[in-house]
C-alpha cells in the first residue's frame, strides 16, 4: 500500500462487480435471483430457458406486475428496491428480495436485457453490457417481465474458469427450479434446456406430485405428511419412511417462510427425530416447510440469503423434532395395526 494513495469512491460498475462476487456464484444463482423476483412480483406463470448450462443464456419470463418503463434504470441500480422502505421493514421481511443488489450485480458481469410491461402491449426495455447501459427503448409485450442474461462472466475470466461442465450447471439449475417450485405450488413453472423441456410443474399440483418429478416414485409414495401447529409457528411437509433411509443427505429440503435454506438447527432436529429408527450414518428424506413470524428470524445474514438466523434456536429445534417425531410415531402405529390384521 502506498501511503500517498487517495481514498476514492469506486465507479458503480466496479461496486456492482464486487457485489456480484457474493451473489452471483454460478448460473443457478442467477436463476434463483430472477425467479425469486418473479415470485415477488406476484407471477403465476414463470418460464425459464437456459443454454450451455446457463453460461451463454438464461432467460426468465413471468406474468407478474411488471416494472414501469421509467423505473427500469433504477431496477439495475445498486441498493434500489421496491421491497423495503425502512429499518422496520427489514425486520419484517415478507418478500424474497430486499437488498436491491441482484439485478445490478448480474448486469455487471454479463450482457443483460430486461423488458417489462405494467400493462399488456405497453412496455420498455433496457440493455446493459458489463454494468453499462447500452440501449433503452419501448417494446410491445404482454404484462410481465422478461430478463435475459447472456455471456455470463464474459468479463470475469476467473469465475468463468470455475464453472463446471454445462451438464453439471444445467443439473444445478434444474434442481434449483424444482426446489423453488416445491414451495410455490400455485405457480406454473416451465424449465427448458436448449428448447427441450426439463420440468413442467402445473399450477395447483400437490407437493408430492412435484416431488415425484425429481425423486424416485417409491421414495415419494412412502413419505408421510407432517402437519404441526405450535402457535405462532407451523410446520408442514413430508418425511421419508425410515425403511427408505439412504446413505447421502441429498434429499433433505428445508424452507423457512417459503425460502429454500441450509439450516443446521432444522437439519439436526430432523435427524434427531429419526434416531433409533435408522442407522447413525443414514439420512432420511424430508421436505420441511417452517412458517415463523418474520420478526423471529433474520434472513439478512448472507447476500445469497441461503442461511437464516433464528431468535430462539432451541425452541425451533424442539418443535421441528416434535413435529417429525409425531409423524413417525403415528405412521409406525399404522404399520403395526396393518401387520396384525
Ligand atoms: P430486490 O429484489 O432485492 O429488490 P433486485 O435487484 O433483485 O432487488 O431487483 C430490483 C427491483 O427490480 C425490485 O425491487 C423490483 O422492484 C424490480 N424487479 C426485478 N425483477 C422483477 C420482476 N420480475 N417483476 C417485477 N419487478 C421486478
Ligand atoms: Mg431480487
Amino acid at each position: 500500500m502506498h501511503p500517498e494513495k487517495q481514498i476514492r469512491l469506486l465507479p458503480p460498475e466496479l461496486q456492482n462487480q464486487i457485489a456480484a462476487g457474493e451473489v452471483v456464484e454460478r448460473p443457478s444463482s442467477v436463476l434463483k435471483e430472477l425467479v425469486e423476483n418473479s415470485l415477488d412480483a406476484g407471477a403465476t406463470r414463470i418460464r425459464i430457458q437456459i443454454r450451455d448450462g446457463g453460461q451463454s443464456s438464461i432467460k426468465v419470463s413471468d406474468n407478474g406486475f411488471g416494472i414501469p418503463e421509467e423505473q427500469l434504470e433504477l431496477a439495475v441500480t445498486r441498493h434500489a428496491t421496491s421491497k423495503l422502505e425502512n429499518l422496520q421493514d427489514l425486520q419484517d421481511i415478507k418478500s424474497f428480495g430486499f437488498r436491491g443488489e441482484a439485478l445490478p450485480s448480474i448486469a455487471s458481469v454479463s450482457r443483460f436485457r430486461i423488458a417489462s410491461a405494467r400493462q399488456d402491449g405497453d412496455g420498455g426495455a433496457l440493455e446493459v453490457l458489463h454494468g453499462r447501459i447500452v440501449r433503452q427503448d419501448k417494446t410491445a409485450m404482454p404484462q410481465g417481465t422478461e430478463i435475459e442474461v447472456s455471456d455470463l462472466f464474459s468479463n470475469v475470466p476467473a469465475r468463468l474458469k470455475f464453472l463446471k461442465k454445462p451438464g453439471t450447471e444445467t443439473r444445478k439449475c434444474a434442481e434449483l427450479v424444482a426446489r423453488i417450485a416445491l414451495a410455490n405450488p400455485h405457480v406454473d413453472f416451465e424449465f427448458l434446456n436448449a428448447e427441450r423441456s426439463v420440468h413442467r410443474f402445473l399450477a395447483g399440483q400437490e407437493v408430492s406430485q412435484r416431488l415425484a418429478a425429481i425423486w424416485p416414485r417409491e421414495v415419494v409414495e412412502s413419505m408421510h405428511a407432517v402437519s404441526h401447529e405450535d402457535e405462532p409457528l407451523s410446520i408442514h411437509g413430508l418425511v421419508g419412511d425410515p425403511a427408505m433411509a439412504q446413505a447421502r443427505p441429498d434429499r433433505i429440503l428445508i424452507y423457512v417462510n417459503g425460502r429454500p435454506v441450509q439450516d443446521k438447527t432444522i437439519l439436526s432436529a430432523i435427524r434427531e427425530a429419526y434416531r433409533g429408527r435408522i442407522l447413525g450414518k443414514e439420512y432420511p428424506q424430508a421436505v420441511i416447510f417452517l412458517c415463523i413470524p418474520p420478526d423471529e428470524v433474520d434472513v439478512n445474514v448472507h447476500p445469497a440469503k441461503t442461511e437464516v438466523r433464528f431468535q430462539d434456536d432451541g425452541s425451533i429445534f424442539r418443535i421441528v423434532r416434535r413435529a417429525v417425531l409425531l409423524t413417525l410415531e403415528r405412521n409406525s402405529h399404522q404399520t403395526q395395526t396393518v401387520d396384525h390384521s
